[in-house]
């Protein structure tokens, strides 16, 4: 019987269908199939079913991305072994070595092509998936928890049903169908979660642009504040990573650190004032010989006090208050004795508000990021240093620093325009963000030179991962109005040695960058 040709079953089949007067169902065509083939039936491979959790898992990581990819592919050949080896390394495990046999599914691992199709319309002996094993089912839980945190934990039933999951998933008799039947009501709740949680991450998104927009508006007209502000809004854009959300963090410090300090002194200044001025104002309604004119100015310069809101709104009722006094009370000693002694007040704070606007300048001088790249600025650059050279002592491992400067810059200001040239900055700065790995450190060093800290890392490799991002930057053009516009850099590297301070190695790479603008550009040298 096993040497019956498939168009033998086939025929067969169809007569003991009609013979036992059964419908004429897939189900019932596939269970008499393996009944005329002499091989047992199996259940049907529950790819639906399979596409729903493959769509439910998070794809955020390129890693996650190629998992999920494999597993769709696996579920489109009903491969079971594809399928099981995609959840492993999916999970973090690596995937089983291949059975005599089974080269085809391990091939999908080893060079992310697609395996050939297993189901083959005339090849009814492979219609049926092997069995479920209690391992895959085990392999099915342990995904399901590594998923749950990203899945939030404020839905109390979805918890409950998680757990009975996975409870039911590690059972070692687990019946395959039952467990098909609450993986399908799983998965239909899981799909809700996670669109809650993507939800959730857009309003606090949404709340975050709200908060900094009401910071711009709450501050003072300073253009530090702006920049900082500007670049909050670009910084926390989707997609929101944990080193964006870092960057974020330090920027908020910066900004509301400045605008608490600015706004207390301010509003300090502004009391006292408003304070002298309703004083001066109060003694000169007092003179009997006040004119009616000089009596309405009065009025109106005291409701502006009163609805006053900044400095710069006291500042021209002073004037005016001060001009019609002046004309009016020149007969009379005690009030020039008292005008004169506002003056002086009014001096004094206005040497107060030039201290203070001083102050604010050492304030933005303490920031960190240089707002048009959102790059470290050289404080942020010294003080990284220190954390960085502090950890070569403490853990005794390399560090690399790199200096970079586009070439030919001139030409683009000259040519395209000094806007332009801002964005060529902002352009480099943004895919060395990209390229470069979350522990490396860029900071902005001067016009157009930057540098790269780079932690953990011996001079080869320091002058492989900044040939990388040249390489990268040639790939990638922006563009000025129509135009693109191709950036590239000369870089030199050195690797920190034993009792040379942070900058001493970053001359060295200076020194090195130079030798390559010299050698013609777009190269990288180490020191
Ligand atoms: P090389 O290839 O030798 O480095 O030549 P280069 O033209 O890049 O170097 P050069 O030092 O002659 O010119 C640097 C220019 O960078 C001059 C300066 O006006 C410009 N620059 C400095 N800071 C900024 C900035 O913030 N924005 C813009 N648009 N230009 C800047
Ligand atoms: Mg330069
Ligand atoms: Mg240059």
């Amino acid at each position: 019987m096993i040497d019956k040709k498939p168009f033998e079953i086939a025929r067969e089949t169809l007569k003991l269908l009609t013979a036992r007067k059964l419908a004429p169902t897939p189900l019932n065509y596939q269970r008499l199939y393996a009944e005329v083939a002499g091989q047992p039936m199996e259940p049907a491979f529950p790819a639906d079913r399979l596409r729903d959790i493959a769509v439910a898992l998070p794809a955020k990581t390129p890693g996650q991305q190629k998992q999920r990819g494999l597993l769709e592919s696996a579920i489109n050949q009903l491969n079971w072994d594809g399928v099981k080896n995609a959840l492993m390394a999916y999970g973090g495990f690596s995937p089983p070595a291949p059975e005599p046999g089974k080269a085809a599914s391990t091939a999908l691992f080893d060079s992310g092509k697609v395996a050939a199709p297993v189901l083959e319309p005339t090849e009814p002996a492979v219609l049926t998936a092997p069995a479920l094993t209690a391992d895959f089912f085990t392999q099915i839980a342990r995904m399901i928890e590594y998923a749950l945190p990203a899945l939030g934990a404020d839905d109390e039933r979805f918890l409950e049903q998680t757990q009975t999951m996975i409870k039911a998933l590690r059972q070692p008799t687990a019946d395959a169908v039952a467990v098909k039947q609450m993986l399908v009501n799983y998965s239909h709740r899981l799909s809700f979660a996670a669109e809650d949680q993507a939800e959730v991450k857009n309003v606090l998104l949404k709340l975050l642009h709200l908060i900094i927009e009401n910071i711009s508006h709450l501050s003072l007209d300073d253009n530090w504040l702006k920049g900082q502000v500007d670049a909050l809004m670009d910084v926390c854009a989707p997609p929101l990573t944990l080193r964006r959300l870092d960057d974020v963090e330090q920027r908020l410090k910066d900004v509301i650190f400045k605008q608490t300090e600015a706004k207390a002194r301010s509003v300090q200044a502004q009391e006292e004032m408003r304070q002298m001025l309703a004083t001066f104002i109060e003694r000169l309604a007092t003179m009997s010989q006040s004119t009616g004119s000089f009596h309405d100015i009065l009025e109106t310069s005291a409701r502006l006090i009163e609805q006053a809101k900044t400095i710069a709104d006291i500042a021209p009722v002073l004037k005016d208050v001060v001009g019609a006094t002046r004309s009016m009370a020149h007969d009379s000693q005690s009030v020039r004795d008292e005008l004169q002694d506002m003056k002086k007040k009014a001096d004094e704070t206005e040497i107060e508000l030039t201290k203070l606007h001083q102050e604010l300048d050492r304030v933005s001088a303490l920031a960190r990021h240089d707002p048009l790249t959102g790059a470290l600025n050289r404080q942020g650059l010294d003080e990284a240093l220190g954390r960085e050279i502090s950890k070569v002592r403490r853990q005794n491992t390399p560090l690399c620093a790199a200096l970079l400067d586009i070439d030919n810059f001139k030409r683009i200001n000259d040519t395209l325009g000094h806007a332009t040239g801002d964005v060529a900055l902002k352009h480099l700065a943004s895919v060395a963000r990209e390229v470069m790995r979350p522990q490396d450190v860029l900071a902005r060093f001067g016009g157009e030179e930057f540098v790269i800290l780079l932690p953990d890392t011996p001079l080869e490799k320091g002058i492989e991962a900044m040939t990388r991002l040249q390489r990268e930057l040639t790939k990638r053009f922006f563009l000025a109005g129509t135009e693109q516009v191709l950036i590239t850099f000369s870089a030199g590297v050195a690797q920190l040695v034993n009792g040379e301070t942070g900058m001493d190695a970053i001359k060295r790479a200076d020194q090195a960058m130079y030798l390559a603008k010299r050698a013609g550009k777009n190269r990288v040298l180490g020191a």
